[in-house]
């Protein structure tokens, strides 16, 4: 019998997706502006840089390599081994780009990363309201989908949902969740 069920996240909870996409971006337009991680002011890239980058944005992150190139985020490794043995059932959850190598990149940056066991257990989806839990830690401010979700949304501080109200959790914090 378990304890509780914990859904985490995985691009800016586990895996530092704005590292990869900064490095990518300052490789391929050297001459644009970067926009640090603390200066980030909502959820979704094109929001912050505008539209008019959209198609650059969408390249990078669609390219071949992108998802398995990312670095853990700080902290995280450790903080996932400290969750996995206060709650033992923690499961990734994360949803794929629409291309066909997203989602093996995924599964493989986390048998890499974490263990294959977790990749194995790990969900993979569009829609997070339809996954039965007890609690999602993710950084995404408004998380909707086709049901009303069952489980608690802990939001994963990053600058661009600070303000967010909820109950907010980085790595490193206590681990009782209410
Ligand atoms: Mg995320």
């Amino acid at each position: 019998m378990y304890d509780k069920l914990i859904l985490i996240d995985m691009d800016m909870v586990i895996a530092d997706f704005n590292d990869g996409f900064h490095r990518a971006w300052v490789e391929k337009f050297p001459d644009r502006e970067v926009i640090p991680l603390s200066k980030r002011k909502d959820f979704y890239l094109t929001k912050d840089y505008g539209n008019v980058f959209k198609s650059d944005i969408v390249n990078i992150l669609h390219s071949e390599g992108f998802f398995l190139g990312l670095s853990p985020l700080n902290g995280a490794l450790e903080g996932f081994a400290a969750l996995k043995k206060r709650y033992k059932e923690v499961r990734i959850c994360t949803t794929p780009l629409r291309n066909a190598h997203s989602s093996y990149e995924k599964w493989m940056w986390v048998a890499n990363n974490l263990s294959e066991e977790d990749a194995s257990n790990m969900i993979l989806c569009r829609d997070k309201t339809l996954i039965m839990a007890d609690y999602l830690i993710d950084d995404k401010p408004n998380i909707e989908g086709l049901k009303t979700p069952v489980w608690k949304h802990i939001i994963f501080t990053q600058p661009y949902n600070i303000e967010i109200e909820g109950t907010h959790f980085q790595w490193g914090d206590n681990l009782e969740f209410d």
